[in-house]
């Protein structure tokens, strides 16, 4: 039942991903009607996000899901970069200097993505927000002065709402629909591959929760991402085989690569999948009554963690502009606001950050690396001053920006 007393009425999320589900949560909370419409029948299984940095963390604590996330997941307390001659540290951090910034534990945390996923839902659906599986949406558009609307394959009637925003991953149909292929920027020449592993990286190896070994090919990364030990490792592979040749040749790249060269019978592969890398982000979040966020409206390789990470500080800052507007406490030019400072946070942070992270960890010569690197050299400086370090890890709160300041003042 519309409520003519708010300046709008319900919100169409299209896509059941992280960043749609935690947006469609927190709405929820706020009394928000709110609608998903996903294209599977079911939560993604791959593969794919598992650690999230320090900026997306306020937002599980305002989602009421850090509890969880916490005690079912990980805190990522180590992380360091390693040589590929003999494995010995290069620089690294201990980020326990985050785990208490104003009452909030803001060291990056791990928990599988389905497993986020499946929380998220489950907090929205008892809520009583709801959701259509198997609704692929073909098309968005909107109405002069009225509605935004979805096509979904397959259905007659069209799913109406006042907003509709964007959350269904890379390859958006609500970012075709207004900008049809233009997707400024560029697909990394690269091929890595992620697979989930059993491989006891600490007990054998004394390694940290996580670990990047730096070379120009046999590049890769070990990070815990459970209790049991279970790590994500992902590597470099050469571009343009087949998927069915990457999982042949996996065996012979862990013996050559990992510590203790090891034979398939010591390890257990879980998953594993080829991945494409992209900096890519759109021209606009915003034109209308549409939105985007988070892969449909960025991306960036995953070496650090700041995909979703960035989605979710997204959904954070949308999520403030729409309850503003709906409590009558800022105006629709918040929007604009969003698409623009978003945009320039992904610009000036996340995009240059993630290219460093990714040449940082291929880079064509490692003995040298430390010497031309201002990022490892503060945090080898830091790894005796906490304060310092602390001072670093929290430089990348930098990628949130606080929508509430621009509120009507009474
Ligand atoms: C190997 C790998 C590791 C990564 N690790 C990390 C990490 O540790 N930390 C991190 O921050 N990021 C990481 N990322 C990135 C992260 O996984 C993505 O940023 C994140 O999944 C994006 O979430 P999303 O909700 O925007 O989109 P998605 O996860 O892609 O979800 C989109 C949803 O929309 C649905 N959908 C798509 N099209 C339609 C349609 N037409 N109609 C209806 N529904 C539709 C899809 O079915 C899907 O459910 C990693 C990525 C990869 C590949």
């Amino acid at each position: 039942m519309a409520d003519a007393s708010r300046p709008f009425n319900n919100v169409l999320v299209i896509g059941a991903g992280p960043s749609g589900l935690l947006l469609a949560l927190l709405l929820k909370q706020k009394g928000i009607n709110v609608h998903i419409l996903e294209a599977a029948p079911e939560l993604d299984g791959q593969p794919r996000a598992a650690h999230y940095g320090t900026p997306a963390i306020p937002e599980f604590y305002r989602a009421g899901i850090i509890g969880k996330i916490a005690s079912e997941g990980l805190v990522l307390n180590t992380m360091c970069w390693r040589s590929s001659v003999d494995h010995s540290r290069t620089a690294g951090f201990h980020a326990g200097v985050l785990k208490d910034v104003d009452g909030q534990d803001l060291r990056t945390h791990c928990y599988v993505l389905q497993d986020l996923d499946k929380l998220m839902l489950d907090e929205f659906l008892k809520l009583g927000g709801t959701i259509d599986w198997c609704a692929k949406v073909t098309k968005v558009g909107q109405d002069e002065g009225g509605k935004a609307w979805a096509d979904v394959e397959g259905r007659e009637q069209r799913v109406e709402a006042d907003y509709i925003v964007g959350c269904d991953g890379a390859n958006s149909i609500v970012r075709r629909s207004l900008f049809g292929d233009e997707f400024p920027g560029f697909t990394w020449d690269a091929q890595i591959i992620a697979t989930n592993t059993y491989y006891d990286f600490e007990g054998k190896f004394g390694w940290d929760d996580a670990n990047f070994i730096i070379h120009p090919e046999n590049f890769f990364m070990a990070a815990r991402i459970t209790k049991d030990n279970l790590y994500r490792i992902t590597y470099g592979e050469t571009p343009g085989l087949s998927r069915e040749e990457y999982i042949a040749r996996q065996p012979a790249i862990f013996e050559k690569i990992l510590p203790g060269h090891p034979k398939p019978d010591e390890y257990k592969v879980i998953t594993i999948s080829p991945y494409k890398m992209h900096q890519r982000c759109a021209p606009k979040f915003r034109v209308g009554r549409i939105l985007l966020a988070a892969d449909a409206a960025h991306l960036c390789n995953p070496w650090g963690g700041l995909g979703i990470t960035g989605g979710f500080v997204d959904v954070g800052g949308l999520f403030d502009c729409l309850v503003g507007i709906y409590e009558g406490k800022a105006d629709e030019s918040i929007l604009d606001l969003y698409s623009e400072k978003r945009i320039e946070k992904w610009k000036t942070i996340i995009d240059p950050i993630s290219q460093d992270n990714f040449r940082r960890v291929s880079d064509k010569d490692p003995a040298t690396r430390f010497e031309r690197d201002e990022w490892m050299q503060a945090l080898k400086k830091a790894e005796t001053d906490d304060a310092y370090r602390k001072e670093l890890l929290l430089g990348f709160m930098a990628v949130r920006y606080d929508f509430t300041q621009h509120y009507h003042r009474k």
